[in-house]
């Protein structure tokens, strides 16, 4: 019997994909791979926000770079979900390093920077609990369609 977990994770298109015109790209992806598209707004965070986003990551050497960039421009925010959708996501997404990221992958077609790579996953079901508040209130989920 072949196990089925119906997940839900947080996909941002980060300000370099917005710039570049890439919104419609990333969501078109995801679309044809399958996964359901159940939540999306365009937001721009404030320098709180984008803090409080990327909190695991404030003790890094990277870290207010990574908040100036995240708060550049506005952001397409969107919960995808389907069948593993965590792990099929951030496999769709490549490694963090676009130099590195495997072509096929949306950073390993688009990006060419590490820290300019058009789009966040979230990367465990607690991570999605935590970032997805940030940005949505569950009245802004739309289940069963
Ligand atoms: P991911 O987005 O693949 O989950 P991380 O959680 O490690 O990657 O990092 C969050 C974001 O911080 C990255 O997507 C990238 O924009 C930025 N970043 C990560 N590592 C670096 C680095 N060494 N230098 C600059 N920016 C970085
Ligand atoms: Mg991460």
């Amino acid at each position: 019997m072949t196990i089925r977990m119906t997940e839900r994770t947080l996909v941002l298109v980060k300000p370099d994909g917005v710039k570049r015109g890439l919104i419609g790209e990333v969501i078109s992806r995801f679309e044809k791979k399958g996964l359901k598209l159940v939540a999306l707004k365009m937001v721009k965070f404030d320098r709180t926000k984008g803090e409080e986003f990327y909190s695991v990551h404030k003790d890094k050497s990277f870290f207010s770079d990574l908040v100036n960039f995240i708060t550049s421009g506005p952001i397409v925010a969107m919960i995808l979900e389907g069948d593993s959708a965590i792990s099929v996501v951030r496999l769709m997404i490549g490694s963090t390093d676009g130099r590195k990221a495997q072509p096929g992958t949306i950073r390993g077609d688009f990006a060419l920077s590490i820290q300019d790579n058009v789009v966040h996953a979230s990367d465990s079901q607690e991570s999605f609990e935590r970032e997805y508040k940030v940005i949505f209130r569950d009245e802004e989920i739309i289940s069963n369609y």
